[in-house]
């Protein structure tokens, strides 16, 4: 029996993407059958902000170029007016700890009365990932620490080339 295709959408900053960022888009492939990671526009202008929207969208496009169920957009305004016009009635989240809760559900409820049809799932990340954030790494990467243990390759080179070789450990 034939079924239609699942399409989810993973929203976030991925100022960089993480490898628990990536580690739930590789789960969340054995559950839908394309993910689109959409990285938000309103959340790339900030002055902590390491790569500009069009860099984020690059080097998430390399990081997936080997996987074809994966695309990238970015999007602005609600996320749910992008989900519905993506065709992509699935939110993905990551729930890291505890912390994450409170704000996640909240965002959960208002998108589903935003959009009723809309399902969020929340996953969790390896254990090895859960105290991974964007912003801790951009953090230890700004002074001077070496964060080749929590971004793909791809991410940890266009880091050397923006703030130096410290950032892989030279
Ligand atoms: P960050 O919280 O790292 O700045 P984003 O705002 O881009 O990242 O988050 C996008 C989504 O990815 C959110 O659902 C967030 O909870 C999730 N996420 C972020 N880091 C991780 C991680 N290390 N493991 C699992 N999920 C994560």
């Amino acid at each position: 029996m034939s079924r239609a295709e699942k399409t989810a959408v993973y929203p976030g900053s991925f100022d960089p993407i993480t490898l628990g960022h990536d580690d739930i888009v590789r789960r969340s492939l054995k559950l839908v059958d394309r993910v689109i990671v959409a990285v938000a526009e309103t959340a790339s202008q900030s002055k902590s902000s390491l790569f500009d929207l069009e860099e984020r969208v690059a080097i998430l496009e390399r990081v997936y170029e080997d996987e074809p169920r994966v695309t990238i957009s970015s999007f602005e305004g609600l996320l749910v007016d992008f989900a519905r016009t993506s065709a992509a009635p699935i939110i993905i989240r990551g729930l890291r700890a505890v912390s994450d809760f409170e704000y996640e559900f909240q965002m959960a409820l208002m998108n589903r009365s935003l959009w009723p049809q809309i399902e969020v799932i929340f996953m969790t990340p390896d254990n090895r990932y859960t105290f991974l954030s964007s912003s801790l790494v951009r953090e230890v990467a700004r002074l001077k620490g070496d964060v080749t243990a929590f971004v793909p390759p791809i991410v940890l080179e266009a880091m050397v080339a923006r703030i130096g070789p410290s950032v892989a450990g030279g």
